[in-house]
């Protein structure tokens, strides 16, 4: 079956570069693509009109939990009031005891919920970077049913984080549950390893590098080495981690991940924003940024989500300079990879005070090219001949930029996730007119955000202080809810 796109600006890869052609085509049969470029003259099955419209490669977003739940509400309120409990500490260090995993219902529906979220803001390649626990079979259900690409396995770890009934954080050893972890995680990779079509694959998931022993993190590696598989921990991500590492090995996260030889082509690392480039930890020793560059490990960064938190790289044109592959992720709601793009370009100006810093060339490479080091893949986050058909049509002729000379240009300056019209996978479209085709939008909505109040009802009975989610992160006006309203007549 052969299927041609045609009439949009195409985003086509010349084998060095993207180039942007007007009018342009792309051709592709099965799940692959056959051309990409101009006109395109053979016979064809079918056709799919991108009048108006930026023909892109799909977006592969480096960091996606499929848990995405309630408590990215707790981590990320712009006016969460508690400091000590800052970045996933909010709802990943319960009291000892009292929390327990959701229903499996529930966490069928998240995952759905994240995956089709992800999907329709741009994102064809999913780097699942913790988060899949629980029934493995759904998981792979979830992966074929919605369409998406997935690299992921279950995360493991050996230290535990847990809050004190005084709200104090502490870290406790588990070497048994890290060791199962991670022997869960190989099950995972040999049991799953290309299936939903080839489109679910294997990437290790050592959970973040201060919760991880170095025994652990050696082995992950020894083991990702063996499999063939890609490796990702969260590092960098925050001070109590950098601080925590410091003390344990007198080195930042960046470097103690290098001299145990953890970073290579084929280690991505979750955020890295705390590093001797920050300039927070004032930590004037080394080179980190050097560091990164000379093991080629990727940089998976999260532009908005660390800008709620005041937080961003140090900087983004910095790691490029110094030779650092940085791929751009999402992490946590909304998972917009188009909005991420602008994020990228104007935190790195603004970080620098430099306006020639950010560039949307950059910026674009990160969402598409970047990522394809780490995977080990040549026929991801492009449009070219033999490169899967994994496929965006983005409306730029609606965006709010006024007229356009540069569709890419435009799209940085002014899209957003909202704008993406089509989306297809494996030569499969699943998103078209900005609406899922395969999966009830509806009922994945309304299962999830059942999933979600729940979680939330459930906070205070793990919480030190027992604090209900209004109190973590207050409303910004004071809530009127129905139930109360019914009550006052
Ligand atoms: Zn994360």
């Amino acid at each position: 079956m052969k299927t041609l796109i045609e009439g949009g600006w195409v985003v086509a890869y010349d084998g060095t570069s993207h180039e942007v052609w007007e009018e342009g085509s792309v051709l592709f049969e099965d799940d692959r693509i056959v051309h990409a470029g101009g006109a395109y003259t053979g016979a064809v099955d079918a056709r799919l009109s991108a009048r108006g419209k930026l023909v892109a490669p799909g977006f592969i977003n480096t960091h996606v939990h499929p848990a995405g739940n309630g408590g990215d509400y707790l981590l990320l309120d712009m006016a969460k009031n508690d400091y000590r409990t800052a970045n996933y500490m909010s709802f990943a260090a319960p009291l000892k005891g009292k929390a327990t995993p959701p229903p499996s219902a529930a966490m069928a529906a998240v995952r759905r919920y994240v995956f089709l979220h992800a999907l329709r803001n741009g994102t064809t390649t999913a780097i699942d970077v913790g988060g899949l626990r629980g029934d493995w079979d759904d998981y792979v259900r979830a992966v074929d049913e919605t369409g998406v690409r997935v690299y992921g396995s279950p995360p493991f770890r050996d230290r535990n984080t847990f809050t004190d009934s005084a709200g104090r954080l502490y870290y406790e050893v588990d070497t048994a549950a890290g060791t199962q972890g991670l022997k869960d995680a190989i099950a995972f990779i040999k049991s799953y390893d290309g299936a939903a079509g080839g489109r679910l694959r294997g990437l290790l998931n050592a959970a973040q590098a201060e919760t991880c022993s170095e025994p652990l993190l050696r082995a992950c590696k020894d083991a990702a080495r063996e499999l063939g598989v890609p490796v990702h921990t969260h590092a960098g991500g925050n001070l109590i981690e950098f601080q925590r590492i410091m003390e344990e090995y007198r080195k930042t996260p960046i470097q103690f991940l290098a001299d145990i030889g953890f970073l290579d082509e084929r280690a991505l690392l979750g955020h890295a924003v705390f590093t001797t480039a920050h300039p927070w930890p004032h930590y004037p020793f080394g080179d980190d940024l050097k560091v990164l560059a000379e093991r080629g490990a990727t940089v998976g960064y999260c532009p908005y989500k660390y800008a709620k938190m005041a937080m961003t790289l140090h900087s983004f044109q910095r790691y490029l300079d110094a030779g650092v592959n940085v791929a751009i992720g999402t992490d946590t709601y909304p998972m917009d990879m188009v909005s991420e793009l602008r994020w990228a370009s104007i935190l790195a100006k603004i970080t620098d005070a430099n306006y020639q810093v950010g560039l949307p060339r950059d910026v674009f490479n990160a969402a598409t090219l970047a990522s394809c080091k780490f995977l080990g893949r040549n026929d991801l986050g492009r449009l070219a001949p033999g490169a899967k058909a994994d496929i965006l049509l983005i409306d730029v002729d609606r965006l709010g930029a006024g007229f356009y000379a540069d569709p890419i240009k435009a799209l940085v300056d002014a899209g957003s996730g909202r704008d993406v019209d089509t989306v297809i996978v494996d030569g499969k479209v699943l998103i078209q007119g900005g609406r899922a085709v395969r999966v009830d939008e509806d009922e994945v909505y309304a299962k999830a955000r059942e999933a979600t109040r729940n979680f939330w009802n459930h906070v205070p009975s793990w919480r030190w202080d027992g604090a209900d989610v209004d109190r973590i992160v207050p409303p910004a006006f004071p809530m009127r809810p129905v139930s109360q309203i019914v009550q006052d007549r």
